[in-house]
């Protein structure tokens, strides 16, 4: 219920205007956003690579309705692209894009055009890129996009939401050589005609999923904070005998970083998702959404209004 009413605060206007100007949202932003500029993007990555864990980095902004704005999407990551490459950073570090923040939801071709530009440009640099999974509206177009990227771009990565009920049948599909898959739980709010509504539906649809991904030919990306899920994450890799370099774990910014050391120290890939960007409400929502406990940090921020 909680969950419900924040990601739908995640798309209004008004409660965007409230959050973003109330005091305390810094630090919550802080704690979950690498920094503004393509530059404090530059510097978490540089500390993150430091401590043994690869990156992928996520320019903030979606659903753009303008032309010129997905346009400047694009070409701030063009330039995070070639500042990743000077300061040596690739291929620990990777992108992560949405293509509605590069026109999607106007024209799937202005958004397939930018995103092939960004790929052209990570493979100048020495790296790849990930399409993130959006609301279920965009899945067919965002996985048709990925087909066409990855007979130019073959190491493009797909990203799959468990919670979606079509997911196990999309990951039998993508489960083939060279394919890069990302495994996520789902950050949307979805109708139960797409998508299962209860954790434990979802948890074993997770599963599920990555004894696909798991068995199958391509390299799968676990992203999940959930010790239970890592857990199977871990006891699958073994039991289909793949080794450290065959799968990754992923998780975000900000969110268990003990964790994401603890697994890095056992050998494994551990990849941290890092938004940088003034467009952090969205994101930002979606992380409150996820834990009830961060939701009173909101609650303090607009009772301070
Ligand atoms: P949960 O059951 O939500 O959490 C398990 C435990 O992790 C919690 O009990 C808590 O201890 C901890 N935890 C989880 N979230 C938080 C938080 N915000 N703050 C503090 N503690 C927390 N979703 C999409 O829809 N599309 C994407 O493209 C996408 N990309 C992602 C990329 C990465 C690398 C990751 C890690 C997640 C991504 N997600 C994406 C979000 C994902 O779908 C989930 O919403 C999110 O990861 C929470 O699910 P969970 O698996 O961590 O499990």
């Amino acid at each position: 219920m909680l969950r419900s009413v924040i990601l739908a605060a995640a798309r209004s206007n008004r409660v965007e205007r409230l959050v973003e100007t109330a005091p305390v949202s810094r630090s919550i932003v802080r704690r979950f956003i690498a920094g503004e500029h393509a530059d404090d993007a530059l510097q978490r990555t540089r500390e993150l690579a430091a401590d043994g864990l690869a990156v992928t980095i996520d320019y903030l902004g979606e659903d753009t309705a303008n032309p010129q704005q997905a346009e400047a999407t694009r070409d701030e990551y063009l330039k995070i692209l070639d500042a990743l490459h000077a300061a040596e950073l690739t291929p620990a570090a990777e992108v992560s894009l949405k293509l509605s923040a590069l026109g999607q939801l106007f024209d799937e071709k202005v958004a397939y055009e930018h995103a092939r530009a960004i790929c052209a440009k990570a493979s100048e640099a020495g790296t790849t890129v990930t399409l993130d999974a959006e609301d279920h509206t965009t899945t067919d177009s965002t996985l048709e996009v990925l087909a066409r990227l990855r007979a130019e771009f073959p190491t493009t990565g797909a990203v799959v939401q468990a919670y979606l009920r079509r997911t196990e049948a999309d990951c039998r599909e993508l489960a083939v050589a060279g394919s890069r898959v990302r495994l996520c739980k789902g950050a949307y709010k979805e109708p139960e005609s797409v998508a299962y509504q209860t954790r434990l539906d979802v948890d074993k649809s997770y599963v599920r999923c990555l004894n696909v991904l798991m068995a199958g030919a391509g390299y799968p990306m676990a992203a999940t904070h959930d010790p239970r899920l890592i857990g199977i994450g871990e006891d699958r890799a073994k039991w289909y005998e793949r080794t450290p370099d065959e799968f990754e774990f992923q998780m975000l910014y900000g969110v268990r970083p003990e964790e994401q050391l603890r697994l890095a120290r056992l050998g494994y890939t551990v990849r941290v998702y890092l938004p940088y960007g003034t467009q952090w409400y969205a994101y930002m929502m979606r992380r409150l959404a996820e834990r009830p406990a961060n939701v009173a940090f909101l609650a303090r921020a607009l009772r301070s209004r």
